[in-house]
């Protein structure tokens, strides 16, 4: 009921307009958000290399409804690619096809994603297509299997658990070798396209990183790149300690080695659980966002966990 109404909420122009003006918004968004500048990521990624975590960058923003606006989109990118070669910290990117002109022009997209995968290759450098919700699946698969016919190596897609569908993509993937970050989804889909119940994504996550990890062993369990940027093909994203069990027993029984998976998670939650996976020998790596479009990631932050929502509304009474 919450997560609907908070994931309604993130597409809400008057809910945006109101609620960024709380400056206790902003205050609680950076508990999830490393900063509106890039230097304030690069030094967030700094800092989580520091405890041996390896990042992936996002500039924030989605749906741009101009041709103008996905190419700074592009631009804002591969600055990003730019800083980290600069700065020397260990980290790729993310990004959301929405946000490059997906639905705009898909010739457009297209040549966007090219571009920003040309520099990424430039620096020996690594992009991750953020999955978003099912209308978009479809189109977002296409351009990525378009980008690898063209001889790009350096991606990675998304899958979402709670998706009917998820279990057909994962093994056609596998097929091809993708690299592939497995995470239960955080929009809101309708019942005949996502299982309602948690219980019902919960199984279907631990199937699909089960495939998953029987894939990397069959491939001879290709590992982490000694740089950091290049994941294994099986990422599993997740903050959810029982998923994450499991696909520790399921590492040991299948005799995978330790670095031909990597856990990700994302910024600001489960620190704690980020540096015992650490500590275990485990890649890990950290999903930091950061820019000023912070609202509609925010909002999905917030939908995930109750908890968070009261602490918001307590907070705003008091402001
Ligand atoms: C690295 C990464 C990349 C992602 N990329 C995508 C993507 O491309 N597309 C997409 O649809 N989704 C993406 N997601 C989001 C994902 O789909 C889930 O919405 C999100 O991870 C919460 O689910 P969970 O697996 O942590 O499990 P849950 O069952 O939701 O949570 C398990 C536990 O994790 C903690 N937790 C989870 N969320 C929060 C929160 N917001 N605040 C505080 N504690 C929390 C709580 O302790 C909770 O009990 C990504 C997630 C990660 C970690």
């Amino acid at each position: 009921m919450l997560r609907s109404l908070f994931i309604s909420l993130s597409k809400a122009e008057w809910a945006k307009q109101q609620i960024m003006r709380w400056n206790f918004s902003w205050r609680m968004a950076t508990r999830f958000v490393a900063g509106e500048m890039l230097a304030s990521a690069i030094d967030a990624a700094r800092a989580l290399n520091k405890k041996g975590i390896n990042v992936t960058l996002d500039h924030l923003g989605e749906f741009t409804s101009s041709p103008d606006e996905a190419r700074q989109a592009v631009d804002d990118a591969i600055a990003i690619l730019e800083a980290v070669e600069q700065s020397g910290v260990r980290a790729g990117i993310s990004i959301k096809l929405s946000q490059m002109g997906l639905m705009i022009d898909k010739d457009l997209c297209a040549e966007n994603l090219r571009r920003i995968l040309q520099t990424a290759q430039a620096h020996g450098n690594f992009v991750r297509i953020d999955m978003e919700d099912a209308p978009t699946v479809d189109d977002t698969l296409a351009l990525y299997h378009q980008m690898r016919a063209e001889g790009f190596e350096n991606l990675g897609v998304v899958q979402q658990a709670y998706l009917y569908r998820a279990e057909a993509d994962v093994a056609a993937l596998l097929q091809e070798g993708a690299r592939i970050r497995l995470c239960k989804g955080a929009y809101k889909e309708p019942p005949h396209v996502a299982y309602p119940k948690k219980s019902d994504v919960d199984s279907n996550y631990d199937r699909l990183a089960r495939m998953m990890l029987e894939s990397a062993v069959r491939q001879g369990a290709p590992r982490l790149s000694e740089d950091g940027l290049t994941p294994p093909p099986p990422a599993i994203a997740t903050h959810d300690e029982l998923r994450i069990a499991n696909v520790r027993r399921l590492v040991a029984e299948l005799g995978l080695p330790k670095d031909a998976l990597e856990f990700q998670m994302l910024y600001g939650i489960r620190r704690d659980l980020q540096e015992q996976l650490v500590a275990e020998g485990y890649p890990v790596r950290v999903y930091v966002p950061y820019g000023t479009q912070w609202y509609p990631y925010f909002m999905r932050r917030l939908a995930e966990r109750p908890a968070n929502v009261w602490f918001l509304l307590s907070n705003v009474l008091k402001d």
